[in-house]
């Protein structure tokens, strides 16, 4: 059977996990991390880097490391959160040829999609390299308020990193799944999870008999602990400005590590009252003169200049409870989940809506990758009995005359569901219609995001009024949405053609799964040289203590001098093949140089 593998893709850090027996467990990578930095970058000699080794170049390489690409993920260019994005981000941001938006690093563009399949292709090397074996199949967890574009665009960087994404499911839902599953829970929970990018609330009621129901979810997926972090860098820049008259945000470097000090400030003051922000030869002067910054930040100023964020987060618990029809006391427990909400104001705040501790038994960082390893389990196999039952985080709709959104499917309704609607043709012989879908809460359709244009082509030529095509939207259990329309007279499939998608086209993944399957072969083939010669090195360097003293036991015989010759010529060769990078070559000298090293060892032996 396949195994299944959970990944939490997470604005600022992923985490994998899996199925062992029945248990779910993270899986730690090469360096024995449990998260990894969701952070991609390319070095000056065009080499890919992600995860902690990404984050560590960051400052000096900032023009080429993307961080917080989640932000990005399947919006359109012309969008409050991209022109805010332009604003803060170190690389560049140009926009796409679907009104997307695109990556700039060294000489290439990127899709967003094709960022995130860096970070999802790395969580599946951790798992790979854990297992001991290849790993195709992945339940990915997305913000509950993601929409369908962003749902869509998860979904492509999934197959352009080869995974096939067989579930996506919410990060809030996820972390109920790993709190109450198999453990008899018969509970109304509310889930405030709270990321480095993203902020979502999701009441559920988790029956005993493994019934994940989500009564209603909310968020902001532009609101999470980039905003914390901004508010610091924010305060640095200003008081630098009184001070210097300099504005350190105009170089890139200073302000990647203005980035860097603050967040680690934020996170310091999670435990302490106080911490110093110290960061020598910020800038340089215009007369050659390095300037250095170093002030101290309490919490409670942390705390106040993030009052209103937090304030933010606890609005949409309150709406999350007029939606469920809730009050606050009839929620029995709540989970915090995300990195931000080791924060004891935002503690405090949740604390104090709720009117109650949050629970404590759930690790924040860890709990999502372990719900979607437990849905990866309970979808290729019976015998983990579980019924999820999640809804959809926004209305679905059309665009009808007069720029009216038009709901046909609302907010909060339990997935997988469909409408149909009838549609009609306006004049005689029309041979198409188009119809505009929608997402969003706004009587405006201008105001809702728009999933595509979907045109309904070759009609029936026939007066007008008499051609019928009922069109059926439909939600699925990803949250992601599909069109399909027929002719009610003649019951003919309609085909449509969707023409405004701001994702990708398919030829477009199709050649980027093929870009990432060509780094993937080089990748692992890098590494098989990097195991080689790690072997080698050691192997030589015991040879050549080695050589002295078997020169001394058996050189002066012409066998000892053959045997000696011999072993230089390997020696040879294999500092030869390690030059060419010649993977091959090289495992072919290793035997040589292990059986050299046997030998020498028996000549030690009996010589000593
Ligand atoms: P996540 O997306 O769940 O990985 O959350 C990451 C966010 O949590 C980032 O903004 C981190 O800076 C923040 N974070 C992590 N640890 C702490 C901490 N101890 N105190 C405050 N924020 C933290």
């Amino acid at each position: 059977m396949d195994r299944v593998i959970g990944i939490d893709l997470g604005t600022t850090n992923s985490c994998v996990a899996v199925m062992d027996g029945d248990e779910a467990v993270v899986i730690p990578n090469r360096g024995g991390y449990k998260t990894t930095p969701s952070i991609v970058a390319v070095t000056e000699a065009g080499k890919r880097l992600v995860g902690h080794i990404a984050k560590r170049q960051s400052i000096t390489n900032a023009e080429n490391t993307v961080a917080a690409a989640k932000r990005l993920i399947g919006r359109k260019w012309n969008t409050a959160p991209v022109k805010s994005a332009l604003m803060t981000c170190s690389y560049g941001i140009v926009e796409g040829p679907h009104g997307d938006v695109r990556i700039q690093l060294r000489d290439k563009t990127y899709s967003v999609p094709e960022i995130s399949s860096m970070v999802l292709q790395e969580m599946r090397v951790v798992a790979e390299d854990y297992l001991g074996e290849a790993v195709s199949k992945a339940v990915v967890t997305v913000p509950a308020y993601f929409n369908d574009n962003q749902r869509q665009a998860t979904k492509d960087a999934g197959a352009i990193a080869g995974l096939d994404i067989i579930r996506i499911i919410n990060e809030p839902t996820a972390a109920a799944l790993c709190y109450g599953f198999g453990k008899g829970v018969d509970k109304t929970i509310a889930v405030y999870d709270l990321g480095g990018g993203t902020f979502d609330v999701s009441i559920l009621e988790i029956g005993a008999h493994g019934v994940f129901k989500v009564i209603g979810t909310t968020g902001d997926t532009f609101l999470g602990g980039e905003d914390f972090d901004a508010r610091i860098i924010d305060w640095l820049v200003a008081g630098f400005q009184d001070e210097h008259q300099i504005d350190i945000r105009k170089d890139r470097m200073a302000l990647q590590r203005l980035r860097d000090a603050a967040e680690k400030a934020k996170c310091e003051l999670s435990s302490v009252r106080e911490t110093e922000i110290n960061l020598p030869f910020i800038v340089s002067t215009g007369r050659n003169e390095a300037l250095h910054l170093q002030r101290s930040l309490s919490r409670e100023t942390l705390e106040r200049l993030c009052e209103d964020l937090i304030e933010r987060t606890v609005d949409i618990c309150r709406q999350a409870l007029v939606e469920a029809k809730l009050d606050a006391d009839e929620i029995e427990d709540v989970l915090l989940v995300g990195g931000m909400t080791r924060m004891p104001a935002v503690q405090r705040a949740v604390t104090e809506f709720f009117q109650r501790e949050p629970n404590r038994g759930v690790h924040p960082d860890e709990v999502v990758a372990l719900g979607a390893a437990i849905q990866g389990a309970a979808l290729v196999d019976d015998k983990h009995e579980m019924i999820l039952l999640d809804v959809t985080p926004h209305a679905l709709g059309i665009m009808t005359f007069g720029s009216y959104f038009e709901e046909l499917i609302p907010q909060n309704t339990t997935v997988p569901t469909s409408r149909a609607k009838i549609f009609t043709t306006s004049r005689d012989h029309q041979t198409a219609v188009k119809i505009l879908v929608m997402q969003g809460e706004s009587k405006q359709a201008g105001d809702n995001e728009l999933l595509g244009e979907f045109v309904l082509t070759g009609l029936r030529s026939a007066p007008k009024g008499q051609v019928e095509i009922e069109v059926t939207f439909e939600i699925n259990t990803d949250g992601i949405v599909s069109v399909h329309a027929k002719d009610l007279e003649t019951q003919q499939a309609q085909s449509i053609q969707v023409t405004a998608s701001s994702g990708l086209t398919t030829d477009e993944v199709q050649s980027m799964i093929e870009g990432a399957k060509e780094y993937m072969v080089e990748r692992r083939t890098d590494e098989e040289f990097e195991g080689a010669k790690q072997s080698a090195e050691t192997l030589l360097a015991e040879l050549e203590a080695m050589l002295p003293e078997v020169d001394r036991v058996v050189g002066g015989a012409d066998f000892g001098r053959d045997a000696v010759t011999k072993a230089r010529q390997v020696i040879e060769r294999t500092q030869a093949a390690m030059d060419r990078r010649d993977t091959a070559a090289l495992k072919e000298q290793l035997e040589q140089l292990a059986r050299t090293q046997r030998m020498f060892k028996g000549v030690v032996a009996r010589g000593g």
